[in-house]
């Protein structure tokens, strides 16, 4: 490509690239320029997740510089090594150039506020034309575009020592083989498995169970437990981490700059300030699933504004990733809170797309590998929560996200089990944009919701993004071969046929 932008000049390539490759998998350069393809889709009854799909042409050493500096607080520069941290949770240089191993999926790096502020324009830009674009559109957003990464990671950490504190209560009431939400402990042997560990005693930790909510019942599950961090004001009080041995609440790292401080307040407020537009413009808000080091956050971020923001409707939607071995336990409590509290649980089901980048990381820095040993274990996991658990909830509405065919043949007839009828709007449909058409329009004829992720945006910011995605993914590619045999098949019946040109029933 490099080669032919010098030979042909950089308007005959834009040309060619819009012909080609870009017009294949992009919608076009601006929101404007994207309306004729949209509307087209629509005819055949399929819709459009909005995704501004730009991305930074920087070189590796780059990428790891910016990663670095964004990922490392001011605490651990001056004091490096004195942390609580666990590996998995702190940028490491190897892998800080996040866009390797990954499949179709934009990556960002954090330079600056200014920048974040820059990229929730730009969503907010994209929300605005999806809701003037259609009726019931999606806009798509990333979690690390909008704020320093460093807040993720420890985020993150914050989440999973809580849940694991817990699993280790739950342990010693005996309590290790059930699955998350069934583990309940008893309140009284739980304060006296504390004071055993030396943590009764203290006032901090005595207070956790005073709140309005937990003690009543006398009985204390993980959903109970996950509230206690959520009731805090100053932010840093978030990332406060229970430890055994001391019995006290502490924070991960000894202290907070006020620059970082506000930075993390920064993120929040652009992360509601998104869900508020979108809301105003009729759009839902899809709240894409990242690496497993920062998910945990954006997880919990995202249940926070569905909790906020899905009262009568879904309007925020979470992403789960079926290739994690946590996979279950993750859908399975955010459902059940969802049924709790009474907001409509919104959520797109993916396999994932980091799975050599996790593996390699886990393996290379030494933490338990987080996705499922098999294809196959992912089939199961994804068939299964499917299933169970999200065609079945009465508030679930589950965008069934995959180019594959036996899992969209599988929930079409899971629906049909159920009698849930395509008109209802519970379960959707979703595909890249230029990819799986096959799979798409015909669901979309049918009156099946589906919807095409549609990337946007310049043609020389879009293509290192859709050049890397080609040059990664020669596997997910070959899926085009299928592709093209069917669009012969069909060239062929209408030239037969003398139908040359076609027009949607929808
Ligand atoms: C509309 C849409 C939105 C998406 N949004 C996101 C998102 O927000 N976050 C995200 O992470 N991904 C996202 N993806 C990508 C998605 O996670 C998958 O990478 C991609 O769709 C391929 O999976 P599949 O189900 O389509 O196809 P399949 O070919 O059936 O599955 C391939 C996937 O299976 C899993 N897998 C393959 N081999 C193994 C193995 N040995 N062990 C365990 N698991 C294995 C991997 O996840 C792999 O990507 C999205 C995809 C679509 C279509």
């Amino acid at each position: 490509m490099e080669l032919t932008k010098n030979l042909l000049g950089q308007r005959v390539f834009e040309k060619l690239m819009k012909m080609t490759f870009y017009g294949q998998f992009v919608a076009g350069e601006d929101h404007n320029s994207i309306k004729p393809l949209i509307q087209k889709n629509q005819s055949f009854g399929v819709g459009a997740v909005l995704d501004y799909s730009v991305e930074e042409d920087l070189t590796q050493e780059e990428a790891e510089k910016k990663e670095m500096d964004s990922c490392v607080s001011e605490a651990e520069k001056e004091s490096p090594g004195t942390d609580h941290r666990e590996k998995k949770y702190k940028a490491h240089r190897q892998f800080g150039d996040r866009r390797g191993g990954v499949i179709s999926a934009r990556t960002y790096f954090y330079a600056d506020e200014a920048k974040c502020d820059n990229q929730m324009e730009t969503f907010i830009n994209c929300i605005k034309a999806s809701g003037g674009a259609s009726s019931d559109g999606f806009s798509a957003i990333k979690m690390t575009a909008l704020g320093r990464p460093q807040f993720l990671l420890q985020f993150s950490e914050v989440l999973v020592k809580w849940r694991q504190f817990f699993h280790f209560l739950a342990a010693q009431q005996g309590k290790s083989d059930m699955s998350a939400l069934e583990k309940i402990l008893e309140l009284e042997q739980l304060k006296e498995n504390l004071a055993q560990l030396g943590v009764g005693a203290k006032d901090d930790i005595e207070n956790w169970f005073t709140g309005e909510k937990l003690g009543s019942s006398g009985t204390i599950d993980l959903l109970d437990w996950n509230s206690l961090i959520t009731d805090t004001t100053k932010i840093s009080n978030l990332l406060m981490v229970p430890n055994v041995e001391t019995g006290q609440l502490e924070p991960l790292l000894s202290t907070f700059t006020a620059e970082e401080e506000s930075q993390m307040k920064r993120m929040l407020q652009r992360v509601d300030i998104l869900a508020k537009h979108a809301v105003e413009n009729g759009v839902r808000l899809m709240v894409d699933a990242e690496q497993t080091y920062f998910q945990p956050a954006i997880s919990r971020l995202t249940l926070e504004m569905q909790r906020k923001f899905n009262r009568e409707k879904p309007v925020i939607f979470n992403t789960y990733q079926c290739y994690l071995k946590e996979a279950y336990d993750n859908v399975t409590l955010d459902v059940e809170l969802s049924r709790r509290e009474g907001w409509y649980f919104g959520a797109k089901l993916v396999r994932g797309a980091y799975m050599y980048q996790e593996r390699a990381r886990a393996q290379e820095i030494g933490y338990e590998d987080p996705i499922n040993p098999d294809y196959e274990a992912t089939n199961r996991m994804y068939h299964n929560l499917n299933q169970s658990h999200l065609l079945c909830c009465l508030k679930a509405n589950v965008m069934v996200a995959t180019h594959n065919e036996d899992t969209v043949k599988f929930t079409l007839e899971k629906m049909n089990e159920m009698s849930l009828s395509p008109v209802e709007n519970k379960v959707y449909f979703g595909q890249l944009l230029g990819m799986c058409d096959q799979i798409s329009f015909p669901l979309g004829q049918a009156g099946f919701p589906v919807y095409k992720y549609v990337p946007y945006g310049p043609v020389n910011e879009v293509i290192p993004y859709l050049s890397r995605r080609a040059q990664e993914n020669r596997g997910f590619m070959k899926g085009s071969q299928r592709e093209r045999s069917l669009l012969w098949k069909e060239l062929r019946r209408r030239l037969v046929g003398g139908q040359v040109f076609y027009r949607p029933v929808y």
